[in-house]
C-alpha cells in the first residue's frame, strides 16, 4: 500500500481502506471510513487522554490494545475495532465500571451496556464509589457517586475553553474525585458558573440545581424560594 501524499496516510480499519491526513487519530480515521467506536472520556469540544479505554481498538503487530481516541493512524496499519479482544475488553470496562459508579443517568452507558451484553452483576463484592451529594451554589449540583472520572468538566473548565481552572481533582486511588482547589464550595473558588462542565458531563454528575430541585418534587415557586437572592439578580 503506498502513500497517497507526503501528508496523507493509508491505513486499513475492518477491511475497509482508508487515506487521511497524517496525524490523524484511529478514532477520527474510522469516523472517516463511517465507522463508530464508542467513547466515554472522548468529547469533540475536549482533549483527549485516552482515559476510559472504551475506545481500544486492536491493530495488528501491537501487543497491547491502542486507545483510539489518542494513538495515531500510520501508514498501512491494519486496525480491528470490534475483534473478540476489543469487545472482551469494553465488556469488562463496562462491567467493572457498573460495580464502582452509579450510572443509573448515564444514557449512552447504558445503551453501551447493553450492546455489548455486560454483565452489571459480575463484581458482586465490588466496593461503590459513594460520596454525599454537593449543594453549594445556585447553579448546578455535583453528584460525585455518578463521576466516570472522564476528566471532561476539568478540562472544559481550563484550556479547552472557559480558562477557569475552578475544577481539578482530589484523593488517590478509589478515593480519587473530582473537585475544587482544597475542596473549597464553588463560590468560593474562580466557577463564574458557565455551565461548560454541566453541559459536557455524560452521566448527570453534574446537573442544573433547577432540574434537580424539580426531580426533587419541588414546585417552580419553591425553587425560587430556595434560590438565594443575591445570585437572582441580573448583573447591573
Ligand atoms: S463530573 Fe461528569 S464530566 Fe466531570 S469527570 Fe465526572 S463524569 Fe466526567
Amino acid at each position: 500500500m503506498e502513500s497517497t501524499t507526503n501528508n496523507e496516510i493509508t491505513l486499513t480499519i475492518d477491511g475497509r481502506a482508508v487515506t487521511v491526513p497524517a496525524g490523524t487519530t484511529i478514532l477520527q480515521a474510522a469516523r472517516e471510513a463511517g465507522i463508530e467506536i464508542p467513547v466515554i472520556c472522548y468529547h469533540e469540544a475536549t482533549t483527549s487522554n485516552g482515559l476510559c479505554r472504551t475506545c481500544v481498538v486492536e491493530v495488528e503487530g501491537a501487543r497491547v490494545l491502542a486507545a483510539s481516541c489518542v494513538a495515531q493512524a500510520a501508514q498501512n496499519m491494519v486496525v480491528h475495532t470490534r475483534s473478540e479482544r476489543v469487545l472482551r475488553s469494553r465488556r469488562t470496562i463496562l462491567e467493572m465500571l457498573s460495580s464502582a459508579v452509579d450510572l443509573s443517568e448515564a444514557p449512552e452507558i447504558q445503551q453501551m451496556i447493553e450492546d455489548y451484553g455486560a454483565d452489571t452483576q459480575r463484581f458482586p463484592a465490588a466496593q461503590k464509589r459513594e460520596f454525599a451529594l454537593l449543594d453549594d451554589n445556585p447553579m448546578y449540583v455535583r453528584d460525585y457517586s455518578k463521576c466516570v472520572l472522564c476528566w471532561r468538566c476539568v478540562q472544559v473548565c481550563a484550556e479547552d475553553a472557559q480558562y477557569t481552572y475552578a475544577l481539578s481533582y482530589n484523593g488517590r486511588g478509589f478515593n480519587t474525585m473530582i473537585s475544587t482547589f482544597f475542596n473549597e464550595p464553588l463560590p468560593a473558588t474562580t466557577c463564574v458558573f458557565c455551565g461548560q462542565c454541566v453541559g459536557v458531563c455524560p452521566t448527570n454528575a453534574l446537573k442544573p440545581r433547577r432540574e434537580w430541585l424539580l426531580e426533587q418534587g419541588k414546585t417552580p415557586e419553591e425553587i425560587i424560594a430556595l434560590t438565594p437572592k443575591e445570585r437572582r439578580r441580573r448583573p447591573q
